[in-house]
């Protein structure tokens, strides 16, 4: 019997989070860990957004702010939104808040009842299942493999749902797999959503900007869904603005009052001083940003190049976001120092251990047979880890 809440005892730690605390321990004994763990661009903050925080400080935005956010914050959002994604919303739509991790718990408390079921395509985001969980929801999860880019079809959602279904939750592009959605792929799901009262969906779009293929394509442009989409978005990835937090969400009038009403009770409307260098990020020109797409890009492929020369692992070309998604299954049942791999999860130990490469088992985001490598690092690093990696994986037999 533990004094801690249920709550508590049941969440699972982020496996993320914990792969990085890991190498963490290792790089304090002194050993030399290339992390690929984390999803944290490793660009500091273009400099004219810094000016901007720099200037809120001294200008005094010192004081609580509105919980939804300013109200100057809130009309950026909505022409960033119609600029980007062809997406009409106005201010009161809007909701922003300290990351996108809150926006999402936000409208998932904002739309789940104890026992209703929301689809889950995976390979997801850890913290989609986690919080699905705490919000006493009942997560359904839809596979999807390597031969389809991992990509969830309109008949598979079709399949998964019942009386009970509520929401759906994924992103695009993804994390992990980096897949992005076509605009006629959505349009099948869309029909699919729309077809299902009662049914809405989470569409994060937080890796818009980092697609390497197509004009991103937001869920929330097809009218008969538009009503029932939350689109959520922020600035940690696109701007590298990760510690800023500051995430936004774009919904019915409806949903971003209740998202609003919630978030007065656990955190009010998020720093100040983010939300005045928000208004100047998101009000750039997205050309500012392409030399950090540009150089994810040339980092894709060169890592595309360099995986395919490991045997037996399988790896497609991922379309967006910053990771690749490897299936590793061919490794299941063969040993190496005497010891049998038995999971995608030894095999990232192994992996910390001997190649002192630190990736992120798939189990933690609902797929089994692989595992997330992040190329948010610079190129020398990624060459050197892929390097380790081919080695580590030819001791195995
Ligand atoms: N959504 C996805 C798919 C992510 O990968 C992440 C961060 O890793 C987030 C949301 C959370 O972003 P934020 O830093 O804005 O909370």
């Amino acid at each position: 019997m533990t004094f801690l809440s249920d709550r508590v005892t049941k969440l699972e730690e982020s496996a993320t989070i914990a792969m990085a605390q890991k190498s963490r321990e290792l790089q304090q004994q002194g050993i030399d860990i290339i992390s690929l763990s984390l999803g944290e661009p490793d660009f500091n903050v273009p400099d004219f957004i810094k000016t901007a925080a720099k200037d809120a400080i001294d200008e005094n935005f010192s004081k609580y702010t509105p919980v939804p956010g300013y109200l100057e914050l809130r009309q950026a959002v909505c022409t960033k939104f119609k600029r980007d994604n062809g997406l009409d919303y106005s201010p009161d739509q809007i909701v922003v808040s300290t990351g996108a991790k809150q926006c999402l718990i936000n409208t998932i408390y904002a739309l789940v009842n104890e026992g209703d079921e929301v689809i889950i395509p995976a390979p997801y985001w850890v913290t989609y299942y986690a919080q699905v969980k705490m919000a006493g929801g009942i997560p359904v999860v839809i596979s999807t493999d390597i031969e389809n880019d991992f990509k969830v079809t309109a008949d598979q959602i079709q399949n998964a749902i019942t009386d009970k279904t509520k929401l759906m939750i994924f992103s695009n592009p993804c994390n992990p797999t980096g897949s992005s959605y076509t605009k006629s792929e959505l349009k099948s799901i869309a029909t699919v959503v729309a077809s299902t009262p009662n049914f809405y969906v989470i569409s994060d779009e937080i890796y818009e900007h980092i697609n390497f293929v197509r004009k991103h394509e937001s869920f929330a442009q097809f009218p008969e869904v538009y009503e029932r989409t939350i689109t959520v978005n922020g600035l940690s990835k696109a701007f590298a603005m990760t510690g800023y937090r500051l995430g936004y969400i774009g919904a019915p009038k409806t949903i971003a009052q209740a998202a609003s009403k919630l978030q007065g009770q656990f955190t009010s409307g998020t720093c100040s001083i983010t939300q005045r260098a928000a208004i100047t990020a998101l009000l750039s020109d997205p050309s500012a940003i392409q030399y950090m797409i540009d150089a994810f890009n040339n980092r894709r492929l060169i890592i595309y190049d360099l995986l395919k020369e490991i045997k037996n692992i399988k790896v497609n070309l991922p379309e967006g976001a910053f990771y690749f998604f490897i299936d590793v299954s061919y490794f299941f049942g063969k040993s190496v120092n005497g010891k049998i791999i038995s999971s995608a999860t030894d095999l990232t130990l192994f992996l910390l251990n001997n190649a002192n490469v630190a990736l992120v088992t798939g189990e933690a985001f609902g797929n089994k047979n692989c595992v997330r490598l992040s190329y948010a690092s610079d190129e020398a690093t990624i060459r050197e880890a892929v390097r380790r990696l081919k080695e580590a994986f030819e001791k195995i037999s």
